[in-house]
């Protein structure tokens, strides 16, 4: 009897899920907004209900269903099966796990967003065959997911891969978690126009850009000869080099993967990264790593909800 696995991507406004072979196969995927009414008291009946009828459309029985998998955006402690803190949709040491799993009736386990679309990716998208691997997204802030021989790195307090909140700057600007000098002030979509405003206001340089411009319009006017967009994306990315070299160097992945938004940049984000990256790696941890760009898109959080669950209930049964 074919085997699967459900993923459910919790977001501020829609909970994205997906159904999933136990190969890793996506068969159907569908969302429902996100009712973050009440501190989200009623997001687990509305995914439970939503599932029961997605499962009833496909023709799948709950018998053939081995688990739900959870992201979420917040700090999460996976072993108690609880939300410590999720600030967009209202849960506070809200218990999740069981809250789902009784109105489910099937295992469910919990983790943070950032690390299932590192699993996601891990698991069937750029870092596929590999062993271990460092994502980073990099959004409006910057997330990350550490995948270290074959499991997620999670930590008693759920802030594993949290390199968003690496201090790049000592003293340096502000940031959302109350400290200053944190890497998602100087890279990702929020830290870029940081940059940007900071260069326009100092550096009275000619340029085609003005202080709203999109992270976009930046790497198009950088391809274009821009000198200020490329001063721009250099600073950012030098930041980002110096993290990514001292990640590799404490952990030794065998792969990062660059996703998110300005991913899309490709080759253009990549080459200078990397020039970055190896003015501070340290060769012998270097010889077996290479560099991804991720494949998986939005799709990557549901990818490793599904992945989270059937690498756990394999491990209750060895
Ligand atoms: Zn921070």
């Amino acid at each position: 009897m074919a085997k699967y696995a459900i993923g459910a991507d919790v977001g501020g406004t829609s909970v994205k899920m997906g159904i999933f072979t136990d190969k890793g196969t996506m068969i159907d995927k569908w969302s429902i907004p996100t009712d973050t009414s009440n501190e989200g008291v009623n997001i687990s009946g509305n995914v439970a209900k939503s599932i029961h009828e997605q499962l009833q459309k496909s023709n799948i029985s709950k018998d053939q269903v081995i688990g739900l998998g959870v992201g979420v955006p917040g700090f999460v402690n996976e072993e108690a099966g609880r939300v410590d803190f999720a600030v967009n949709i209202g849960w506070r040491n809200y218990p999740l796990q069981n809250s789902l799993s009784e109105a489910l009736h099937l295992p469910v386990y919990i983790n943070n967003d950032a690390n299932m679309a590192a699993a996601g990716e891990y698991w069937q998208g750029a870092g596929r065959n590999s062993r271990s691997a460092f994502c980073v997204t990099l959004g409006t802030g910057v997330g990350g997911g550490i995948l270290l021989n074959g499991d997620v790195v999670n930590g008693p307090s759920g802030t594993g891969g949290e390199v968003g909140h690496v201090t790049v700057v000592p003293g340096g600007r502000l940031c959302s978690c109350g400290r200053r000098g944190c890497l998602e002030e100087y890279v990702g979509m929020k830290g870029f126009s940081l940059n940007l405003k900071e260069r326009l206001a100092s550096s009275g340089q000619a340029t085609q850009l003005h202080a709203e411009s999109e992270v976009s319009e930046l790497f198009v006017a950088a391809k274009g000869g821009d000198k200020l967009a490329q001063t721009v994306i250099d600073e950012s990315l030098y930041y980002l080099g110096l993290v990514l070299s001292n990640v590799v160097t404490l952990l030794n992945p065998e792969k990062i993967i660059i996703g998110g938004g300005i991913s899309a940049a490709g080759d253009q984000l990549l080459e200078p990264l990397k020039k970055h990256y190896e003015r501070f790696s340290l060769e012998q941890a270097d010889r077996s790593l290479s560099f991804g760009i991720a494949e998986l898109g939005n799709d990557a959080g549901i990818y490793g909800c599904a992945w989270l669950v059937i690498n756990r209930e394999n491990k209750n049964f060895t």
